[in-house]
């Protein structure tokens, strides 16, 4: 099991947006989260993937319980587990698309291991090997999505999280983006879990996790 939880609550001054989710998500799985807008999905999203603490419940990461982690011990847990992907890219300006690929690596860098090698085999297989010195305002926003997505593989996180991945993208940009996250999951048994409003590719998942009133409709 990659991913489970126990009755997740979580509450915005007294508005109560989770009321209790339980869900199971297996290694290599693409689940996709739907609902309505303000139904909870980014605030599930970011519980699940530690950027944000339950009320409540229970958070089972590759079969550790996150929630029981100290601060410091959670935000490495992150870096070493977790890949971001949000509808943004937030790449930051001032590097080029290999640097940026390469800021997670070095934050958690503990044996100085040059991982540029590595940046560079995922750049390749995402299409990207002739924009290593690229700056942001340099790609087209497909582009800077990919330089994203390979951010977020660098640590070779046992699962990815995105948040409205193709939002920001037009109709072939966001294909470009789907068949990238099956490729990574056929060929790598990459684990996706990803909120969208992307009917295609919320329908192309493996598991579809619909919230509504708090809670995920399909039954466990
Ligand atoms: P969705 O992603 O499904 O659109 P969100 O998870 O963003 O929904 O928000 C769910 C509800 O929680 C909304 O009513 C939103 O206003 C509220 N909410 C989300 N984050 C916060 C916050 N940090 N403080 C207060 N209210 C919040």
């Amino acid at each position: 099991m990659m991913v489970k939880t126990n009755n997740i609550e979580k509450s915005y001054n007294g508005l109560r947006v989770l009321k209790g989710v339980n869900l199971e998500i297996e290694v290599g799985q693409i689940v996709s989260i739907v609902g309505a807008s303000g139904a909870g999905k980014s605030t599930l999203l970011h519980i699940l993937g530690t950027l944000d603490s339950p009320d409540n419940g229970e958070l089972w990461i590759n079969n550790i319980d996150v929630t029981k982690l100290s601060q410091k011990k959670i935000a490495h847990f992150r870096n070493q587990n977790i890949g971001f992907v949000f509808q943004f890219h937030h790449l930051l300006p001032e590097f080029n698309a290999i640097e940026n690929v390469l800021i997670p690596a070095m934050i958690g860098n503990k044996n100085g291991q040059n991982k540029t090698t590595k940046a560079k085999e995922i750049l390749d297989y995402l299409g990207l090997i002739d924009r290593l010195d690229h700056k942001p305002s340099e790609l087209s926003g497909g582009e800077q999505q990919r330089v994203a997505i390979a951010r977020a593989l660098i640590n070779e996180p046992k699962v990815i999280f995105a948040d409205e991945p193709t939002g920001n993208l037009d109709s072939e940009n966001s294909n470009e983006i789907l068949n990238l996250f099956f490729d990574l999951s056929n060929s790598f048994n990459q684990t996706f879990v990803i909120v969208t409003h992307n009917k295609d590719l919320a329908n192309k998942a493996d598991v579809i996790l619909t919230i509504n009133d708090g809670v995920i409709e399909n039954d466990y």
